[in-house]
């Protein structure tokens, strides 16, 4: 009902707008009443009429207290029409209880039915309100619910209204249920007190919308309607004259607008589900139509386009599209449009007969237009549609039918190819099994079956070379002369782009060689003079690298490469790819093997020669001369043990392999360091010549000299072995004893024979002296008178003694020094003095050789050391240069370097030879020359001079010479002499 409901107010305005057109300008008052009704009126100025102030929406108070609704808005009308004014009266509850007013109280009453007793004081003008009447029950009672099937059931109805008289006599049956008003009539029904009410449904809709009362429904039409008109009083007939007129002027679009304002429909209409079936049958029906019409429409278009198959198949033409079908498609297409308008019809038809219970007025006319227009316009509008429609989907469908052939063709072929691909395919993957072939082989028989799967000229197969800067050809196959050639090298630097496309693509489909922009680089060297057109070329990938390429070219202009030929040409890449990768594995495998068998002959190898090692080994320790034994480390047992050790321990191999060494071999007093050793041992360190006491068979310790080592493997794991050697010392250890006590005998005698020569010589010493002073005061003659002869004499005697004094002088200080007796007195002394002194002393025997003696020796250089012996030293090194040099010079010169002063005492004389100088520091030995005889010497000078330096002034004495050239020698001491650097003799300070 919903759709009902919407179309009602359109209709509507659409009637009223014409409506109020066509009346407006008329309804004037003064044109409607004639002279005397008008005089009338202005005889009675004012008209009493009765209002009801408790009937809404019809007649009823508003919140001022002004009377309004439904039958005020007619009063209100008149009043205008009629140019009078009512005066409205409110009857009291006595007169609404008299159920009739009086004419003392009022001369006009509104909403009276006529009845007798009325009619006796009453004037009653035509009805002017018309409701008609229904039968309001709830929204769940069942479809078809009415007064003649209620039943037991009971029913409401207003008590004093007419519905309540009515119901009463045309339904005795019924069991009414008399209510106060129609509110609470509803509420009975809304509540399930009752099974319906008999209502007008301009107060239903005003009490439902003011109660709030919903869920219910419009179940039957009755036929009996409210019709109310206006009363006057019997006296005042004219004015029920001017009344009627008014009421004449009121047009049904005023009713309708009145009506419509105060009365909103508040149910749900049954009605239509009264007519449910019907519209059920005509969905159905046009249902029904419309599949007939599609069935139509497909045989219409099966016809046609199987004649227009025909047609073309027959003249190669397609056919004119106008002249198909179209009579047959008009006709179905106008019954399409008869359906349509059949549906229109039907909704136009319940649409009046819910309109028509308000006004029916002109809505035939309308509905009768609406009907023209869309007949006329679906007709036009569908033999336009279906003329276009047809041919247009025609045209589509054979376009379809003809790709779809051309597809299936097209699937055909390429399933073909496909199935030779395939073959072919199988054929070089069987190849690839067969091991004897040589990728060169292989790489032949994929160009050739190639070239004849795609039906292509030239098949070529290329490979980088190593630097990846050329591509070589690997083999060509030409189909036409069936010939396997190769082809020149690409060289990068040529075809750039191409090489670098081949790095992007797997597969390159240039269709149109020349144009497109991998291959466009061949065209002048390449393309134009082979003729060739198209290419397919298919990379060989292998490690994420392209590797090289499979050249399918195409003779004779421009070639579409299919798909599933691009696809052959990928798979054949990848065969080519295997090929390769089988050839590397194999060289790979065959260098693997080489190189295992090498591994193996120098295993072999390395075995023996361990084995030949080993065995050396097991030879030197069971013959070596000494004893020699290896102890597992992990629990010190003895694990190895040679004859050596036998003989030295007295133990038996067997008795002592698997016994702990310590425990067994070690003496007490060594173990703790024994233990010690192993843990050092333990730790990778070598131990060397370690002595310990080990225990003899017989009870007997002997004394062990131990040297042991961890014994490391070959393969690097952690030794286990310590391999010790030993050796006997026992029999050495005594030895030594009597060795250190021999030798402590011999230097204690050499300590008493210093001694005594020391004291002895200076008891030589003093007579001595004695001897030379005598012999010096008897020479120079203070002792009497001597002759030459005797001078001579007494000469040589103080010659000889002076000698044996400096000769004892000697042996005395050499022997207090190997004594240790010598004492050594340390002090800060200037060096240049020292040495001038010395000079000074060798002066008088310079000059009498004419030698210059020259001393170089910076001023102030003091040096702390014992000064007599410096001097002892000084003077022996200047008096041999002038004894030893003939002519020339003496040169002394002092260097300082660091924390030592150097001496160099340079002359000119007669040199040392080679023997001389290998014997110079030793006692008693002259080196020979002419000056040995010529000259007094000792020959213990020079070495005295070393033993001084050496052993008291912690200095040295070196020396160089040439023969007949002159000596060096050079003595070198500490600036500052500390007694720590003195080896021998007592320090002084
Ligand atoms: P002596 O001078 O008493 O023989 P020395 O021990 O002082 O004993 O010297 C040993 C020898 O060294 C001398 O006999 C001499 O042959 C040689 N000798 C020493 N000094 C010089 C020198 N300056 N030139 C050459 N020969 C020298």
């Amino acid at each position: 009902m919903a759709d009902i409901n919407f179309f009602r107010p359109i209709f509507r305005y659409c009637l009223l707008l014409g409506l109020g057109l066509f009346f407006q300008g008329q309804g004037v008052a003064a044109e409607i009443l004639s002279q005397a009704e008008r005089g009338w009126l202005q005889a009675h100025p004012d008209i009493r009429v009765v209002v009801l102030p408790d009937y809404p929406p019809i007649s009823f108070l508003d919140a001022q207290g002004k009377p309004v609704g439904l039958e005020q808005d007619y009063l209100d009308l008149l009043e205008q029409r009629l140019n009078v004014r009512f005066k409205k009266v409110i009857p009291t509850l006595a007169q609404r209880a008299a159920n009739s007013p009086s004419e003392k109280q009022a001369d006009m009453l509104t909403l009276f039915a006529l009845t007798p007793e009325r009619s006796k004081h009453w004037l009653f003008s035509k009805p002017y309100l018309d409701f008609p009447i229904y039968l309001i029950t709830p929204e769940k009672a069942p479809i078809g619910f009415s007064l003649e099937n209620a039943g037991q059931l009971r029913i409401s109805a207003v008590e004093h209204y007419a519905t309540y008289d009515y119901l009463k006599t045309r339904y005795p049956n019924v069991h009414i249920e008399a209510v106060g008003d129609t509110c609470l009539g509803l509420q009975h029904v809304a509540f399930g007190v009752s099974a319906g009410l008999l209502t007008d449904l301009p107060v239903a809709n005003w009490c439902a919308e003011h109660l709030g009362l919903k869920h219910l429904k419009i179940a039957q039409s009755i036929d009996f309607r409210y019709q109310m008109g206006l009363a006057v009083r019997n006296d005042w007939a004219p004015l029920m004259a001017i009344l009627e007129k008014g009421l004449a002027t009121i047009t049904p679009a005023e009713r309708d607008a009145i009506y419509a304002r105060w009365s909103r429909n508040a149910f749900e209409d049954s009605i239509f589900e009264t007519y449910r079936h019907a519209f059920f049958a005509l969905a159905l029906g046009l249902l029904g139509l419309a599949i007939y019409q599609l069935m139509q429409w497909d045989k219409v278009l099966k016809l046609a386009l199987d004649t227009r198959v025909q047609h073309r198949a027959l003249n190669g033409r397609q056919p004119k599209p106008a002249a198909m079908a179209s009579k047959t498609l008009v006709q179905s297409n106008i019954t399409a449009f008869a359906v349509i308008i059949t549906v229109l019809c039907g909704v136009f038809a319940l649409a009046y007969v819910q309109y028509a219970k308000a006004s029916p007025v002109l809505f035939n006319s309308i509905a009768v237009l609406l009907l023209s227009i869309g007949l006329f316009s679906g007709f036009i509008f569908g033999k336009l549609l279906s003329r276009y429609d047809a041919d247009s989907y025609l045209n589509q469908l054979l376009k379809a039918i003809d790709e779809r052939q051309e597809f299936g063709q097209k699937l055909s072929l390429s399933e073909a190819r496909l199935a030779k691909q395939q073959a072919a395919l199988g054929q070089l993957a069987q190849r690839q099994l067969q091991s004897w072939l040589t990728p060169d082989e292989i790489f032949r028989e994929i160009a050739e079956v190639s070239a004849k799967t795609l039906n292509v000229e030239r098949v070529s197969v290329w490979l980088f070379s190593d630097d990846r800067e050329q591509l070589e050809c690997m083999c060509l196959y030409l189909k036409s002369s069936q010939l396997h050639t190769v082809a020149r090298p690409l060289q990068l630097g040529d075809f750039p782009c191409y090489f670098e496309q081949l790095k992007q693509h797997r597969v390159i489909a240039a269709h149109d060689a020349v144009r497109h922009a991998a291959t466009s680089e061949f065209t002048a060297c390449y393309l134009q003079p082979n003729q060739i057109g198209a290419m397919l070329d298919s990379t060989i990938w292998l490690d994420n690298q392209v590797i090289g390429v499979i050249c399918h070219e195409h003779i004779g202009g421009v070639r579409e490469w299919a798909l599933d030929e691009q696809n052959f040409a990928g798979s054949v890449a990848d065969l080519a790819r295997l090929t390769v990768e089988t050839h590397q594995r194999r060289l790979a495998e065959t260098a693997l093997r080489k190189y295992s068998e090498t591994l193996v002959q120098m295993v072999d190898a390395k075995t023996l020669s361990l084995q030949a090692s080993e065995q050396r080994l097991s030879y030197v320790i069971a013959h070596a001369p000494i004893p020699i034994l290896s102890i597992n480390i992990s629990n010190g047992e003895i694990a190895e043990f040679n004859p050596e050790a036998e003989l030295a321990t007295g133990y038996m191999r067997q008795d002592v392999v698997g016994q702990s060494f310590i425990g067994l071999l070690v003496a007490d007093e060594s173990q703790d360091m024994m233990l010690s050793m192993t843990g050092r041992l333990r730790k990778g360190e070598d131990v060397r010549n370690i002595e310990i006491w080990l225990n003899h068979a017989t009870g007997k310790k002997v004394e062990f000299l131990f040297s042991a080592c961890l014994m490391a493997h070959d393969n690097g794991a952690e030794a286990d072995f310590v391999v010790a050697i030993g050796q006997d010392i026992t029999q050495q250890k005594l030895l030594q004893a009597s060795l250190v006590q021999a030798r402590e005998a011999a230097e204690s005698a050499d300590r008493i024979k210093s001694m005594f020569v020391a004291s002895m010589s200076h008891e030589l010493r003093t007579p001595l002296n004695s001897i030379i002073g005598f012999l010096g005061v008897v020479l120079h003659g203070m002792s009497g008178e001597v002759n030459d002869k005797q001078k001579d004499q007494l000469g040589r005697a103080y010659k000889s003694a002076k000698h044996l004094l400096a000769l004892i002088s000697d042996v005395i200080d050499i022997s207090k020094i190997e004594a240790g007796y010598l004492n050594v007195y340390v002090e800060s002394f200037p060096l240049k003095p020292l040495l001038a002194e010395c000079i000074q002393t060798v002066q008088a025997a310079a000059d009498a050789k004419h030698l210059a003696i020259r001393l170089a020796c910076t001023e102030g250089l003091a040096v702390a050391s014992d000064r007599k012996r410096l001097y002892q030293v000084f003077l022996n090194v200047v008096s041999n240069a002038v004894k030893y040099t003939e002519q020339g010079f003496v040169d002394i010169s002092v260097q300082i370097e660091q924390d030592k002063v150097k001496i160099i005492f340079q002359d000119s004389g007669i040199g040392i030879d080679a023997e001389g100088l290998a014997k110079l520091f030793t006692p008693f030995e002259r080196a020979e020359s002419h000056l040995k005889i010529k000259t007094l010497g000792t020959g213990l000078g020079l070495y005295l001079t070393r033993k001084i330096l050496t052993q008291l002034l912690a200095g040295d004495i070196t020396v160089t010479s040439k023969v007949g050239e002159g000596s060096v020698f050079t003595v070198e001491i500490p600036k500052q002499l500390l007694a720590q650097n003195i080896q021998t003799s007592l320090l002084t300070p």
